[in-house]
């Protein structure tokens, strides 16, 4: 296999790998304790929880990647004034690179918890440092080299969903797919693989999972950990959107114990944009995962403890004496306790009435257009359907990839439905055909793969098949509000979260019919669906948490807490 250089090692290595002077170092003393090692010592274990980040004072220290095949790949060798880690040391998750001392070192080994407290109390010391723990992460899903490995063939619906998720996760994975990869075969052949029983996950601790569901590969490389059932939060939050997100950063920043669950991955329906114009203060446009990305880390920066993919189940009342009031059931039997809770469970997408429609969904329809889809996409005719503004957001940047971007849209024109930038982008695009008042009639295909689509227009009810492997569904989104069907959260009509001043006079913007438990973002009946207004949501509740816990929290919370601005 060929060594990957990433562009980012190439472009700001200065910034991924600084060089503390005596006085930073100095500074960093009082977060941990001197360590000695000796040559040949595995300092850090890829797959591992490392002792968190380590400072080296003297001596040199070697990093390497797994390499597949027992191989390893230099990434660095460090010296006095170099740090290790990289951001799974920032919530002590496993290592996704070795450290090996190539001769004695000295050093100080800064815990996890300490070091987030290096990062508040050392604010210009502690930028330089995440920094570096992000620039590395980029670094690290650039070479494609570290992490779990999924193998099997590279259309298969469970490849993509495995990539999508670690994609989605912010975990660097390779893909391998054993028709064109002979590294693959030979893994196949090493663990006696029966290739109708592919994908299969070689994950960094040496564990091999076979086609896992996305909780097991996330517990498997220590994304989600056992929750602390002892543990009484100040608040629970259900999704990680920009929503949810956002009170997260807020809360812990302000001092609130926080735990978030979300039964996918970080970043919501924003985490699937392909490209957010709107969002201030990105005049060049930002996509939605590298913003979600930042919101996740910087949540993680304050010590908010993340459960990923988990979905919550039922909200209910807390026994006993510990002081929480609300529970939060999710998979395998597990309980959240908690004093306050968070409705940040958004929306989910509208699907097409087509009776065989599952079997294509995974493979050959797509509810959001990443770069994987893109591959898949690359000079090929695609359809999307759907007239919003994610659908032109999708449609544009489909059109950079594919040969040909039929949209179909139920009205007779954009203009009412999509912000008037994105009308005008999809008008420039030549290879973007719109086709008004027109709606898919029938998917045909075999075992999940796509051959031809049937559409046709209401008006003239003109038919056309085309021979298109790959359509996109951009038509909207429902409430994920069924799993409140039992817990006496009111819903209006269409299942959205009742709060604010209809429930009554003394009822918060926020709050919902249970006191204490609050809904922001899109899941809130009558909240604007945009990301800043998520985020805003997200700010403004955090307000209304302290009120609450100030007011029946077992916790002394001060009246204007610290560090608000
Ligand atoms: C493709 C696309 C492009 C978009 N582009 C833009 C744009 O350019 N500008 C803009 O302003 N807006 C855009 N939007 C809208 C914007 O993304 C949403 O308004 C925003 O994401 C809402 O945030 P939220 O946190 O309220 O909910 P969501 O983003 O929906 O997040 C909710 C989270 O809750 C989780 N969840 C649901 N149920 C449970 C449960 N029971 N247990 C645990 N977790 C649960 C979900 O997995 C999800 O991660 C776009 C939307 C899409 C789909």
């Amino acid at each position: 296999m060929a060594p990957t250089v990433s562009p980012t090692i190439v472009a700001r290595r200065d910034q991924m790998f600084p060089v503390l002077d005596d006085a930073d170092i100095e500074r960093m003393r009082r977060f941990g304790e001197a360590r000695s090692y000796v040559s040949g010592d595995h300092i850090v274990t890829a797959g591992e929880v490392s002792p968190g980040l380590i400072v080296i004072l003297s001596g040199k220290v070697e990093i390497t990647q797994p390499a597949g095949l027992g191989q390893r790949e230099v990434i660095i060798a460090y010296g006095s004034g170099n740090f290790i880690g990289e951001l799974a040391q920032l919530s002590s998750r496993p290592s996704l690179v070795n450290a090996e001392a190539i001769e004695p070192v000295e050093a100080i080994v800064i815990p996890s918890p300490r070091l987030r407290d290096l990062m508040v109390q050392e604010a210009g010391l502690g930028e330089r440092v995440m920094r570096a723990l992000i620039l590395r992460r980029v670094g690290l899903l650039e070479s494609g080299t570290s992490g779990p490995i999924v193998i099997g063939p590279s259309g298969n619906g469970d490849v993509l969903r495995l990539q999508g998720f670690l994609t989605r996760s912010g975990l660097p994975h390779r893909a391998l797919d054993p028709d064109t990869d002979t590294c693959a075969r030979t893994l196949i052949e090493r663990f006696h693989i029966d290739p109708h029983h592919l994908p299969i996950v070689l994950c960094p601790n040496g564990k091999l999972l076979h086609n896992p569901g996305e909780s097991e590969l996330a517990r498997c490389v220590g994304l989600l950990r056992p929750v602390n059932a002892e543990k009484v939060y100040d608040v629970g939050i259900v999704g990680a959107g920009p929503a949810g997100l956002a009170a997260a950063v807020y809360a812990a920043s302000e001092g609130l114990s926080t735990i978030v669950l979300d039964c996918r991955a970080f970043g919501g329906q924003a985490g699937t944009s392909s490209r957010i114009e709107n969002y201030l203060g990105f005049p060049t446009g930002i996509s939605g995962m590298a913003l979600m990305a930042r919101a996740y880390n910087q949540a993680q920066k304050f010590g908010v403890e993340m459960v990923i993919p988990d979905e919550v189940k039922l909200l209910g009342a807390a026994a006993g004496s510990s002081g929480a009031r609300y529970t939060l059931d999710v998979g395998d039997g597990e309980t959240v306790r908690t004093r306050t809770v968070v409705i940040a469970s958004g929306a989910r997408y509208r699907r097409l009435d087509i009776a065989n429609l599952a079997q294509f969904e995974g493979t050959s329809v797509h509810y959001w257009a990443s770069p994987i889809e893109a591959r898949l996409c690359k000079d090929k005719e695609v359809v999307l359907v759907g007239a919003g503004n994610s659908a032109g957001q999708g449609a544009v940047f489909l059109a950079n990839h594919a040969k040909k971007v039929t949209l179909l849209a139920r009205r007779n024109s954009l203009d009412a439905t999509m912000s008037r930038y994105l009308v005008e982008r999809i008008k420039a695009q030549p290879n973007i055909e719109v086709l008004p008042e027109t709606e898919i009639e029938a998917l045909e295909g075999n075992d999940g793969d796509l051959d031809r689509v049937r559409w046709r227009n209401q008006v003239t009810r003109l038919e056309t098949t085309r021979p298109i492997r790959h359509v996109f569904l951009f038509i909207g989104a429902d409430p994920n509000t069924d799993w409140l069907a039992n817990c006496n959260v009111a819903l209006d009509a269409k299942g959205f979260v009742r709060t604010g001043s209809d429930l009554g006079p003394t009822h918060g913007l926020m709050e919902t019919t249970r006191s204490g438990v609050f809904a922001i973002g899109d899941v809130r009946c009558g909240s604007i669906k945009r990301v800043a207004a998520a985020v805003g949501e997200g700010a403004q509740v955090v307000a209304a948490l302290h009120a609450y816990l100030a007011q029946h929290g077992n916790r002394a919370v001060a009246s204007e807490p610290a560090g608000r601005q």
